[in-house]
Protein backbone atom coordinates (compact mmCIF):
# COMPACT_ATOMS: atom_id res chain seq x y z
CA UNK A 1 0.00 0.00 0.00
CA UNK A 2 1.30 3.45 -0.88
CA UNK A 3 2.02 5.91 1.97
CA UNK A 4 2.75 9.21 2.13
CA UNK A 5 2.96 11.90 5.05
CA UNK A 6 1.31 15.56 5.48
CA UNK A 7 0.54 18.13 7.22
CA UNK A 8 -3.13 17.91 7.30
CA UNK A 9 -5.94 16.15 5.39
CA UNK A 10 -9.75 16.83 5.38
CA UNK A 11 -12.28 14.05 5.24
CA UNK A 12 -15.09 15.96 3.73
CA UNK A 13 -14.98 18.46 0.12
CA UNK A 14 -18.36 20.37 1.57
CA UNK A 15 -18.56 23.83 2.33
CA UNK A 16 -17.50 22.45 6.09
CA UNK A 17 -14.37 20.56 4.39
CA UNK A 18 -13.41 23.05 1.92
CA UNK A 19 -13.47 26.00 4.58
CA UNK A 20 -11.53 24.06 6.91
CA UNK A 21 -8.83 23.58 4.22
CA UNK A 22 -8.43 26.54 2.84
CA UNK A 23 -7.90 28.00 6.49
CA UNK A 24 -5.09 25.43 7.12
CA UNK A 25 -3.49 26.50 3.78
CA UNK A 26 -3.58 30.04 4.80
CA UNK A 27 -2.12 28.95 8.07
CA UNK A 28 0.97 27.18 6.15
CA UNK A 29 -0.27 23.37 5.76
CA UNK A 30 0.10 21.32 3.13
CA UNK A 31 -3.53 19.78 2.77
CA UNK A 32 -5.35 16.91 0.62
CA UNK A 33 -9.01 17.31 0.90
CA UNK A 34 -10.29 13.46 0.11
CA UNK A 35 -13.81 12.83 -0.72
CA UNK A 36 -15.39 10.03 -2.83
CA UNK A 37 -18.17 12.19 -4.84
CA UNK A 38 -17.83 13.42 -8.15
CA UNK A 39 -17.47 17.10 -7.70
CA UNK A 40 -16.83 19.22 -4.43
CA UNK A 41 -19.49 20.71 -2.49
CA UNK A 42 -21.14 18.11 -1.07
CA UNK A 43 -25.01 18.89 -1.21
CA UNK A 44 -24.18 22.09 -2.94
CA UNK A 45 -25.70 21.14 -6.33
CA UNK A 46 -26.50 23.52 -9.59
CA UNK A 47 -28.04 22.30 -12.67
CA UNK A 48 -29.01 23.52 -15.86
CA UNK A 49 -31.59 22.79 -18.45
CA UNK A 50 -33.51 24.93 -21.04
CA UNK A 51 -32.83 28.27 -19.30
CA UNK A 52 -33.29 26.62 -16.13
CA UNK A 53 -30.48 27.05 -13.51
CA UNK A 54 -32.08 25.03 -10.37
CA UNK A 55 -30.39 23.73 -7.18
CA UNK A 56 -31.05 20.05 -5.55
CA UNK A 57 -29.92 20.65 -2.41
CA UNK A 58 -29.40 24.55 -0.41
CA UNK A 59 -31.14 27.19 -3.02
CA UNK A 60 -30.55 30.74 -0.18
CA UNK A 61 -28.62 31.11 3.32
CA UNK A 62 -28.12 33.96 5.50
CA UNK A 63 -24.60 35.23 5.24
CA UNK A 64 -23.25 35.27 9.09
CA UNK A 65 -20.94 37.15 10.34
CA UNK A 66 -17.81 34.35 10.42
CA UNK A 67 -18.91 33.22 6.28
CA UNK A 68 -19.12 36.79 5.58
CA UNK A 69 -14.79 37.25 6.98
CA UNK A 70 -14.69 34.23 5.16
CA UNK A 71 -15.31 34.98 1.53
CA UNK A 72 -14.89 38.75 2.01
CA UNK A 73 -10.61 37.74 2.87
CA UNK A 74 -10.79 35.88 -0.70
CA UNK A 75 -12.43 38.01 -2.63
CA UNK A 76 -15.69 35.40 -2.98
CA UNK A 77 -17.69 38.03 -1.67
CA UNK A 78 -18.61 39.50 -5.16
CA UNK A 79 -20.06 35.88 -6.10
CA UNK A 80 -22.93 36.29 -3.29
CA UNK A 81 -26.55 37.23 -4.72
CA UNK A 82 -28.82 38.95 -2.32
CA UNK A 83 -32.45 38.14 -2.87
CA UNK A 84 -34.41 40.77 -4.45
CA UNK A 85 -36.60 42.83 -2.10
CA UNK A 86 -39.82 40.75 -2.88
CA UNK A 87 -38.27 38.04 -0.77
CA UNK A 88 -39.28 40.08 2.14
CA UNK A 89 -43.07 38.37 1.83
CA UNK A 90 -43.08 34.54 3.15
CA UNK A 91 -46.55 32.83 2.95
CA UNK A 92 -47.82 30.21 5.31
CA UNK A 93 -50.81 27.69 3.50
CA UNK A 94 -53.02 27.65 6.23
CA UNK A 95 -57.39 26.89 5.93
CA UNK A 96 -57.14 26.87 2.41
CA UNK A 97 -54.79 30.07 1.55
CA UNK A 98 -52.12 31.76 1.74
CA UNK A 99 -51.25 34.23 4.93
CA UNK A 100 -48.29 36.42 5.32
CA UNK A 101 -45.87 35.81 7.72
CA UNK A 102 -45.06 38.48 9.76
CA UNK A 103 -41.66 40.46 8.98
CA UNK A 104 -41.85 42.69 11.97
CA UNK A 105 -43.24 43.94 15.18
CA UNK A 106 -45.75 45.30 13.82
CA UNK A 107 -46.45 42.61 11.33
CA UNK A 108 -46.90 40.24 14.26
CA UNK A 109 -49.55 42.60 15.82
CA UNK A 110 -51.82 42.24 12.55
CA UNK A 111 -51.10 38.93 11.76
CA UNK A 112 -54.16 36.82 11.98
CA UNK A 113 -51.53 33.52 12.14
CA UNK A 114 -52.00 34.25 15.94
CA UNK A 115 -55.35 34.71 17.99
CA UNK A 116 -55.53 38.33 20.34
CA UNK A 117 -55.00 36.47 23.37
CA UNK A 118 -52.11 34.44 21.68
CA UNK A 119 -50.82 37.99 21.32
CA UNK A 120 -51.20 39.48 24.27
CA UNK A 121 -49.83 36.05 25.85
CA UNK A 122 -46.62 36.60 23.77
CA UNK A 123 -46.47 40.45 24.76
CA UNK A 124 -46.41 38.62 28.82
CA UNK A 125 -43.22 37.02 27.93
CA UNK A 126 -40.59 39.32 30.32
CA UNK A 127 -42.89 38.75 33.01
CA UNK A 128 -42.44 35.01 32.42
CA UNK A 129 -40.35 33.51 34.95
CA UNK A 130 -36.98 31.50 33.72
CA UNK A 131 -36.87 27.94 33.29
CA UNK A 132 -34.93 25.58 35.33
CA UNK A 133 -36.30 21.58 34.02
CA UNK A 134 -33.06 21.14 31.79
CA UNK A 135 -32.90 20.98 28.02
CA UNK A 136 -36.05 21.70 26.10
CA UNK A 137 -37.53 20.87 23.21
CA UNK A 138 -38.30 23.81 20.69
CA UNK A 139 -42.02 23.45 21.79
CA UNK A 140 -41.42 23.64 25.39
CA UNK A 141 -38.94 26.26 25.49
CA UNK A 142 -41.15 28.61 22.84
CA UNK A 143 -44.14 27.38 24.38
CA UNK A 144 -43.06 28.81 28.08
CA UNK A 145 -42.06 32.00 26.61
CA UNK A 146 -44.10 32.96 24.59
CA UNK A 147 -47.48 30.82 24.40
CA UNK A 148 -48.26 27.58 22.23
CA UNK A 149 -49.74 29.82 20.16
CA UNK A 150 -46.93 31.33 18.66
CA UNK A 151 -44.96 27.64 19.01
CA UNK A 152 -47.24 25.83 16.86
CA UNK A 153 -48.61 28.36 14.44
CA UNK A 154 -45.36 30.38 13.39
CA UNK A 155 -41.73 28.48 14.91
CA UNK A 156 -43.57 24.79 13.97
CA UNK A 157 -44.01 25.87 10.38
CA UNK A 158 -40.80 27.62 10.00
CA UNK A 159 -39.00 24.44 11.42
CA UNK A 160 -40.47 23.03 8.40
CA UNK A 161 -38.79 24.78 5.71
CA UNK A 162 -35.41 25.17 7.63
CA UNK A 163 -35.07 21.14 9.48
CA UNK A 164 -37.78 19.13 7.62
CA UNK A 165 -38.58 18.44 11.34
CA UNK A 166 -40.86 18.76 13.89
CA UNK A 167 -40.67 21.10 16.84
CA UNK A 168 -41.67 18.53 19.31
CA UNK A 169 -39.03 16.92 18.68
CA UNK A 170 -35.90 19.48 17.65
CA UNK A 171 -34.18 21.12 20.71
CA UNK A 172 -34.20 24.51 21.68
CA UNK A 173 -30.59 25.18 22.66
CA UNK A 174 -29.65 23.82 19.51
CA UNK A 175 -31.69 25.04 17.20
CA UNK A 176 -32.68 29.16 18.97
CA UNK A 177 -29.19 29.35 20.47
CA UNK A 178 -29.79 33.21 21.28
CA UNK A 179 -32.59 33.27 22.46
CA UNK A 180 -31.99 30.49 24.76
CA UNK A 181 -28.52 32.67 26.10
CA UNK A 182 -31.01 35.81 26.39
CA UNK A 183 -33.33 34.01 28.76
CA UNK A 184 -30.43 32.61 30.62
CA UNK A 185 -28.89 35.96 30.20
CA UNK A 186 -31.78 38.69 30.79
CA UNK A 187 -34.75 36.79 31.90
CA UNK A 188 -36.64 36.93 28.90
CA UNK A 189 -35.83 36.83 24.99
CA UNK A 190 -37.47 40.23 24.44
CA UNK A 191 -35.65 42.34 26.59
CA UNK A 192 -32.51 40.17 25.59
CA UNK A 193 -32.72 41.56 22.40
CA UNK A 194 -33.38 44.96 23.10
CA UNK A 195 -30.67 44.71 25.54
CA UNK A 196 -28.43 43.37 22.20
CA UNK A 197 -29.49 46.40 20.07
CA UNK A 198 -28.35 49.04 22.57
CA UNK A 199 -24.92 46.71 23.88
CA UNK A 200 -21.86 45.94 22.55
CA UNK A 201 -21.34 45.87 18.41
CA UNK A 202 -20.72 42.18 17.47
CA UNK A 203 -19.19 41.29 13.79
CA UNK A 204 -22.42 41.74 11.42
CA UNK A 205 -23.28 39.19 8.74
CA UNK A 206 -25.06 40.66 5.78
CA UNK A 207 -28.52 41.15 5.30
CA UNK A 208 -31.17 39.27 3.92
CA UNK A 209 -30.93 35.95 2.10
CA UNK A 210 -28.27 34.97 -0.10
CA UNK A 211 -27.68 32.31 -3.17
CA UNK A 212 -24.49 33.47 -5.59
CA UNK A 213 -24.73 34.56 -9.31
CA UNK A 214 -23.91 30.83 -10.67
CA UNK A 215 -25.40 29.16 -8.31
CA UNK A 216 -23.96 26.80 -5.15
CA UNK A 217 -22.64 24.17 -7.27
CA UNK A 218 -20.06 26.49 -9.00
CA UNK A 219 -19.62 28.69 -5.98
CA UNK A 220 -18.39 25.70 -4.35
CA UNK A 221 -16.18 24.72 -7.08
CA UNK A 222 -14.70 28.37 -6.75
CA UNK A 223 -13.78 27.63 -3.23
CA UNK A 224 -12.02 24.37 -4.16
CA UNK A 225 -10.09 26.54 -6.93
CA UNK A 226 -8.31 27.87 -3.65
CA UNK A 227 -6.39 24.80 -2.58
CA UNK A 228 -3.00 24.27 -4.20
CA UNK A 229 -3.76 20.51 -4.04
CA UNK A 230 -7.05 19.39 -5.77
CA UNK A 231 -9.34 17.69 -3.69
CA UNK A 232 -9.04 13.68 -4.06
CA UNK A 233 -12.72 13.34 -5.67
CA UNK A 234 -13.67 9.42 -5.71
CA UNK A 235 -11.40 8.14 -2.57
CA UNK A 236 -12.93 8.21 0.44
CA UNK A 237 -11.66 8.12 4.42
CA UNK A 238 -11.83 4.75 5.42
CA UNK A 239 -10.36 4.68 8.74
CA UNK A 240 -8.57 6.79 11.43
CA UNK A 241 -6.05 5.75 14.01
CA UNK A 242 -3.60 7.40 16.15
CA UNK A 243 0.37 7.12 14.87
CA UNK A 244 2.33 8.66 17.88
CA UNK A 245 1.74 12.11 18.07
CA UNK A 246 0.19 11.82 14.65
CA UNK A 247 -3.08 10.58 12.51
CA UNK A 248 -2.94 7.38 10.57
CA UNK A 249 -5.47 7.90 7.70
CA UNK A 250 -6.28 5.03 5.56
CA UNK A 251 -8.05 6.18 1.94
CA UNK A 252 -9.73 4.12 -0.35
CA UNK A 253 -10.18 4.68 -4.38
CA UNK A 254 -11.14 2.76 -7.34
CA UNK A 255 -7.14 3.49 -8.15
CA UNK A 256 -5.81 1.47 -5.54
CA UNK A 257 -5.70 2.23 -1.57
CA UNK A 258 -3.38 4.40 0.30
CA UNK A 259 -2.14 5.47 4.14
CA UNK A 260 -1.20 9.06 4.53
CA UNK A 261 0.40 10.02 7.99
CA UNK A 262 -1.06 13.28 8.92
CA UNK A 263 -0.47 15.76 12.02
CA UNK A 264 -4.04 17.06 11.53
CA UNK A 265 -7.08 15.73 10.55
CA UNK A 266 -10.37 17.27 10.35
CA UNK A 267 -13.27 14.90 9.78
CA UNK A 268 -15.94 17.09 8.11
CA UNK A 269 -18.57 14.45 6.87
CA UNK A 270 -21.94 13.92 7.76
CA UNK A 271 -22.09 12.18 11.70
CA UNK A 272 -23.15 9.15 10.28
CA UNK A 273 -19.63 8.67 8.20
CA UNK A 274 -17.60 10.14 11.27
CA UNK A 275 -18.62 7.72 13.47
CA UNK A 276 -17.45 4.91 11.01
CA UNK A 277 -14.01 6.27 10.43
CA UNK A 278 -13.62 7.25 14.24
CA UNK A 279 -14.58 4.13 15.75
CA UNK A 280 -10.90 2.98 16.39
CA UNK A 281 -9.82 5.97 17.91
CA UNK A 282 -13.17 6.20 20.34
CA UNK A 283 -15.75 3.78 20.08
CA UNK A 284 -17.96 5.97 22.74
CA UNK A 285 -17.57 8.93 20.62
CA UNK A 286 -18.44 6.91 17.39
CA UNK A 287 -21.94 6.06 19.44
CA UNK A 288 -22.88 9.49 20.19
CA UNK A 289 -22.20 10.61 16.53
CA UNK A 290 -24.11 7.54 15.22
CA UNK A 291 -27.38 8.77 17.31
CA UNK A 292 -27.77 12.05 15.57
CA UNK A 293 -30.28 11.76 13.01
CA UNK A 294 -30.72 12.97 9.88
CA UNK A 295 -34.38 14.25 8.26
CA UNK A 296 -35.13 12.88 4.48
CA UNK A 297 -35.91 15.33 1.84
CA UNK A 298 -37.14 14.96 -1.50
CA UNK A 299 -36.58 18.27 -3.74
CA UNK A 300 -38.70 18.55 -6.67
CA UNK A 301 -37.70 21.86 -8.71
CA UNK A 302 -40.06 22.62 -11.53
CA UNK A 303 -40.63 24.99 -14.09
CA UNK A 304 -44.07 26.67 -14.98
CA UNK A 305 -45.50 29.45 -17.35
CA UNK A 306 -46.05 32.30 -15.96
CA UNK A 307 -49.80 32.53 -15.28
CA UNK A 308 -50.78 29.11 -14.95
CA UNK A 309 -51.58 29.36 -11.39
CA UNK A 310 -54.60 30.71 -9.55
CA UNK A 311 -52.22 32.23 -6.35
CA UNK A 312 -49.91 34.76 -7.87
CA UNK A 313 -45.67 33.55 -7.78
CA UNK A 314 -44.77 36.13 -5.58
CA UNK A 315 -42.38 36.75 -2.54
CA UNK A 316 -40.44 34.10 -1.31
CA UNK A 317 -42.75 31.46 -1.29
CA UNK A 318 -44.95 29.42 0.57
CA UNK A 319 -44.64 26.61 3.81
CA UNK A 320 -47.06 23.96 4.36
CA UNK A 321 -47.90 23.57 8.59
CA UNK A 322 -48.42 19.66 9.89
CA UNK A 323 -51.81 21.12 10.20
CA UNK A 324 -52.45 21.44 6.42
CA UNK A 325 -52.01 17.64 5.89
CA UNK A 326 -50.04 17.82 2.55
CA UNK A 327 -46.95 16.04 1.76
CA UNK A 328 -45.70 19.26 0.22
CA UNK A 329 -43.14 20.98 2.81
CA UNK A 330 -43.31 23.81 0.84
CA UNK A 331 -42.29 25.88 -2.73
CA UNK A 332 -39.53 28.73 -2.79
CA UNK A 333 -40.12 31.07 -5.63
CA UNK A 334 -36.74 30.89 -7.03
CA UNK A 335 -37.10 32.82 -10.07
CA UNK A 336 -38.87 35.86 -8.32
CA UNK A 337 -35.90 35.42 -5.21
CA UNK A 338 -33.08 35.66 -8.34
CA UNK A 339 -34.68 36.45 -11.61
CA UNK A 340 -32.47 34.89 -14.29
CA UNK A 341 -33.15 31.63 -12.94
CA UNK A 342 -36.01 30.84 -15.68
CA UNK A 343 -36.50 31.26 -19.16
CA UNK A 344 -38.62 34.29 -20.62
CA UNK A 345 -42.21 33.93 -19.48
CA UNK A 346 -41.84 30.90 -16.98
CA UNK A 347 -41.30 30.82 -13.38
CA UNK A 348 -38.79 28.29 -11.46
CA UNK A 349 -40.56 26.53 -8.14
CA UNK A 350 -38.53 24.84 -5.98
CA UNK A 351 -40.63 21.88 -3.96
CA UNK A 352 -39.65 20.33 -0.95
CA UNK A 353 -41.48 16.86 0.02
CA UNK A 354 -41.03 14.43 3.21
CA UNK A 355 -39.13 15.77 6.10
CA UNK A 356 -39.32 14.07 9.77
CA UNK A 357 -43.28 13.96 8.75
CA UNK A 358 -43.64 11.61 5.97
CA UNK A 359 -40.22 9.88 5.61
CA UNK A 360 -40.84 7.20 3.15
CA UNK A 361 -40.86 9.90 0.29
CA UNK A 362 -37.55 9.00 -0.37
CA UNK A 363 -38.08 5.53 -1.06
CA UNK A 364 -41.38 6.29 -3.73
CA UNK A 365 -40.89 6.31 -7.29
CA UNK A 366 -41.00 9.08 -9.35
CA UNK A 367 -44.99 8.59 -10.82
CA UNK A 368 -46.21 7.90 -6.83
CA UNK A 369 -44.30 11.68 -5.49
CA UNK A 370 -45.43 13.41 -8.98
CA UNK A 371 -49.68 12.48 -8.11
CA UNK A 372 -49.20 13.20 -4.56
CA UNK A 373 -47.34 16.58 -5.55
CA UNK A 374 -49.27 17.32 -8.74
CA UNK A 375 -52.63 17.11 -5.83
CA UNK A 376 -50.71 19.98 -3.53
CA UNK A 377 -49.98 22.04 -6.26
CA UNK A 378 -53.34 22.25 -7.61
CA UNK A 379 -54.63 23.05 -3.60
CA UNK A 380 -52.27 25.24 -2.60
CA UNK A 381 -51.08 27.05 -5.73
CA UNK A 382 -54.46 26.56 -7.91
CA UNK A 383 -51.43 25.12 -10.61
CA UNK A 384 -53.36 22.80 -13.37
CA UNK A 385 -51.86 19.57 -15.23
CA UNK A 386 -48.38 20.01 -12.93
CA UNK A 387 -45.57 19.36 -14.89
CA UNK A 388 -42.90 16.67 -14.57
CA UNK A 389 -40.00 18.43 -11.88
CA UNK A 390 -37.20 19.12 -13.98
CA UNK A 391 -35.35 16.76 -11.01
CA UNK A 392 -36.47 14.47 -8.23
CA UNK A 393 -33.29 14.83 -6.02
CA UNK A 394 -33.88 12.42 -2.99
CA UNK A 395 -31.92 12.89 0.07
CA UNK A 396 -32.24 9.98 2.38
CA UNK A 397 -30.16 11.77 5.02
CA UNK A 398 -30.20 15.47 4.50
CA UNK A 399 -30.71 17.70 7.19
CA UNK A 400 -29.17 16.98 11.13
CA UNK A 401 -32.34 16.91 13.55
CA UNK A 402 -30.27 18.45 16.77
CA UNK A 403 -32.77 17.00 19.68
CA UNK A 404 -33.18 18.00 22.99
CA UNK A 405 -29.72 16.41 24.20
CA UNK A 406 -28.28 17.88 21.23
CA UNK A 407 -26.38 20.64 22.80
CA UNK A 408 -24.81 18.35 25.40
CA UNK A 409 -23.82 15.83 22.79
CA UNK A 410 -21.94 18.39 21.42
CA UNK A 411 -19.94 19.52 23.76
CA UNK A 412 -19.54 16.32 25.37
CA UNK A 413 -17.86 15.10 21.84
CA UNK A 414 -15.93 18.16 21.87
CA UNK A 415 -14.22 17.44 25.23
CA UNK A 416 -13.30 13.79 24.29
CA UNK A 417 -12.00 15.64 21.46
CA UNK A 418 -9.62 16.99 24.08
CA UNK A 419 -7.67 14.00 24.28
CA UNK A 420 -6.74 13.68 20.58
CA UNK A 421 -4.44 16.88 19.48
CA UNK A 422 -5.02 17.99 16.06
CA UNK A 423 -8.03 16.25 15.33
CA UNK A 424 -11.60 18.32 14.92
CA UNK A 425 -14.93 18.31 13.75
CA UNK A 426 -17.03 20.35 11.38
CA UNK A 427 -20.21 19.78 9.48
CA UNK A 428 -24.14 20.50 9.68
CA UNK A 429 -24.58 18.58 12.93
CA UNK A 430 -21.70 20.93 14.87
CA UNK A 431 -23.41 24.22 15.05
CA UNK A 432 -26.14 24.80 13.19
CA UNK A 433 -27.25 23.33 9.87
CA UNK A 434 -27.07 26.31 7.29
CA UNK A 435 -24.56 26.58 4.39
CA UNK A 436 -23.45 29.48 6.67
CA UNK A 437 -23.53 27.44 9.61
CA UNK A 438 -21.71 24.70 8.12
CA UNK A 439 -18.79 26.86 7.02
CA UNK A 440 -18.27 28.32 10.10
CA UNK A 441 -18.05 25.15 11.54
CA UNK A 442 -15.25 24.34 9.58
CA UNK A 443 -13.39 27.41 10.14
CA UNK A 444 -13.76 26.40 13.71
CA UNK A 445 -12.16 22.80 13.72
CA UNK A 446 -9.53 24.31 11.52
CA UNK A 447 -8.86 26.96 14.72
CA UNK A 448 -8.64 23.83 16.60
CA UNK A 449 -6.61 21.43 14.29
CA UNK A 450 -4.20 24.23 14.87
CA UNK A 451 -3.95 24.91 18.66
CA UNK A 452 -3.91 21.04 18.87
CA UNK A 453 -0.84 21.21 16.82
CA UNK A 454 0.68 24.50 15.92
CA UNK A 455 1.98 25.04 12.40
CA UNK A 456 5.71 25.37 13.04
C1 LIG B 1 -31.87 19.18 0.19
C2 LIG B 1 -31.21 20.18 1.11
C3 LIG B 1 -31.67 21.48 1.16
C4 LIG B 1 -31.05 22.41 1.98
N1 LIG B 1 -31.46 23.70 1.97
C5 LIG B 1 -30.76 24.64 2.64
C6 LIG B 1 -31.01 26.03 2.44
O1 LIG B 1 -31.87 26.42 1.63
N2 LIG B 1 -30.25 26.93 3.14
C7 LIG B 1 -29.25 26.53 3.97
O2 LIG B 1 -28.56 27.39 4.55
N3 LIG B 1 -28.96 25.21 4.17
C8 LIG B 1 -29.69 24.28 3.51
N4 LIG B 1 -29.37 22.96 3.65
C9 LIG B 1 -28.35 22.58 4.62
C10 LIG B 1 -26.93 22.84 4.14
O3 LIG B 1 -26.88 22.83 2.75
C11 LIG B 1 -26.01 21.76 4.63
O4 LIG B 1 -26.23 21.53 6.01
C12 LIG B 1 -24.54 22.10 4.43
O5 LIG B 1 -24.29 22.46 3.10
C13 LIG B 1 -23.72 20.89 4.85
O6 LIG B 1 -22.36 21.08 4.51
P1 LIG B 1 -21.29 20.04 5.03
O7 LIG B 1 -20.01 20.39 4.42
O8 LIG B 1 -21.36 19.97 6.51
O9 LIG B 1 -21.81 18.59 4.57
P2 LIG B 1 -22.00 17.94 3.14
O10 LIG B 1 -22.35 18.94 2.13
O11 LIG B 1 -22.93 16.80 3.38
O12 LIG B 1 -20.55 17.39 2.78
C14 LIG B 1 -19.99 16.27 3.42
C15 LIG B 1 -19.09 15.58 2.43
O13 LIG B 1 -18.47 14.48 3.11
C16 LIG B 1 -18.26 13.49 2.14
N5 LIG B 1 -17.95 12.21 2.81
C17 LIG B 1 -18.81 11.32 3.37
N6 LIG B 1 -18.13 10.29 3.86
C18 LIG B 1 -16.82 10.52 3.62
C19 LIG B 1 -15.62 9.79 3.90
N7 LIG B 1 -15.63 8.62 4.54
N8 LIG B 1 -14.43 10.32 3.50
C20 LIG B 1 -14.39 11.52 2.87
N9 LIG B 1 -15.50 12.24 2.58
C21 LIG B 1 -16.70 11.74 2.95
C22 LIG B 1 -19.55 13.50 1.35
O14 LIG B 1 -19.38 12.88 0.08
C23 LIG B 1 -19.83 14.98 1.24
O15 LIG B 1 -19.34 15.53 0.05
C24 LIG B 1 -29.96 22.01 2.81
C25 LIG B 1 -29.49 20.69 2.77
C26 LIG B 1 -30.10 19.78 1.92
C27 LIG B 1 -29.56 18.38 1.85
Amino acid sequence: MATAEMDAIVAGAGIAGLAAAIELQDAGCDVLVVDPADRPGGVLRTDHHKGYVYESGPNTTIVKAPMRAFLEKRGLDKDLLRASPASKRRFLYRDGEMVEAPASLLGLARTPLVTFGGKMRALSEPFRRKGKDGPETVSEFVSRRLGPEVATGMVGPFLTGVYAGDEHQLGAASVFPELVDRERRYGSILLGGLAGAFGRRKAKGLPGSHSTQKGFGPFARRIAELLYEPPALGSRVSWIARDGPRWHVDLTSPSGDMSISAARVIVATPAFAAADVLRGIDGEMALALEGIHYAPIVAAPMGVEVGSTRVPIEGFGFLAPREANLHLLGCLFMSQLFPGRAPAGHELLHCMLGGVRWPEAVHLPDADLHAHLAEDLERTLGLRDVPEPLAWARWPRAIPQPDRDHADRIAWIQGRLDDCPGLALAGAYVAGVSVADSLASGLSAAERALAGVPFA
